[in-house]
């Protein structure tokens, strides 16, 4: 069985002392489990402070983003590079950053690529919005978005990604229609489909597939029991240690009643 993943983006929120309190707080209402992994994605400043203040055994630290090149004159940006040793994973892709950043399907493709060079996950965010959804788009946009940012990889690279199905429409910044499981299952199935069609059976078996968008402690549990589904991103609720503390409660529960059966 593969450990589920529960990753919360804090955006851009919480100063270094916000995340120091925040930490303490998870730290004192999440057990250590081996079959779940939590990951936290700070912000950049505080990504050097947490990564001494965490319990290892119990979190693991994400950067939101950086830059695609290792070093150089790039004014303002970090590099995959700069974050290896502080953490293990890297979001890329984020809507968010697709939009107001107007980060392209190639600058996905170059940061989900120096993220692997560097031995960083690439946690990567794909989604159509909603009038792509509304025009029947929503397929190829999957598709086109996973293929690009995959297209520089080999199969053993593509099984070390972590993919989002991330629907826009139902981020809860955007609109918040928090999507149903039956509009969840066929775009998991999708990407392991093109997963598979491309690099084999194997990495489509080993790449974990997560759900985000509007997640918070009452739907988790449904969500994570969708098959083929490994794992959540919450945002919003990320920020409010009890409902983070209760979505990675609904991956012990899942779990233990698996092991019941
Ligand atoms: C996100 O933006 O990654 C996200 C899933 O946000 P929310 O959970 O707030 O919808």
């Amino acid at each position: 069985m593969k450990r589920i993943l529960i990753v919360g983006n804090w955006k851009m929120n919480l100063d270094t002392h916000e995340a120091s309190i925040l930490i303490k707080k998870l730290n004192d209402n999440i057990q250590i489990h081996r079959d779940i992994e939590v990951v936290v994605a700070p912000s950049m400043l505080t990504i050097q402070p947490l990564s001494r203040e965490i319990d290892r055994r119990k979190f693991v630290l994400a950067a939101q983003n950086a830059y695609f090149k290792d070093q150089g004159a790039y004014t303002g940006e970090v590099s995959f590079n700069m974050l290896r040793g502080l953490v293990d994973y890297c979001i890329v892709g984020h809507s968010e950053r697709r939009i107001y950043l107007h980060e392209t399907f190639e600058d996905v493709r170059d940061k989900v690529t120096a993220a692997i060079r560097n031995n960083i996950y690439p946690i990567l965010c794909i989604g159509e919005t909603h009038q792509e959804k509304v025009e029947g788009e929503s397929k190829r946009v999957i598709h086109d978005q996973l293929t690009t940012a995959l297209s520089n990889l080999t199969a053993a690279d593509v099984e070390k990604v972590v993919v989002v199905y991330e629907p826009v429409w139902a981020i809860s910044t955007f609109s918040g229609t928090p999507a149903k499981p039956s509009d969840i299952k066929p775009m998991v199935d999708l990407i392991r489909y093109n997963i598979k069609e491309l690099y084999g059976e194997k990495a489509s078996e080993n790449v974990r597939v997560l759900y985000g968008g509007s997640v918070d402690d009452q739907n988790a549990r449904a969500y994570l029991e969708i098959d083929g589904v490994d794992g959540l991103l919450p945002g919003s609720a990320s920020l409010n240690y009890v409902k983070f503390s209760k979505i990675v409660d609904s991956a012990y529960s899942l779990i233990h009643q698996k092991r019941k059966e």
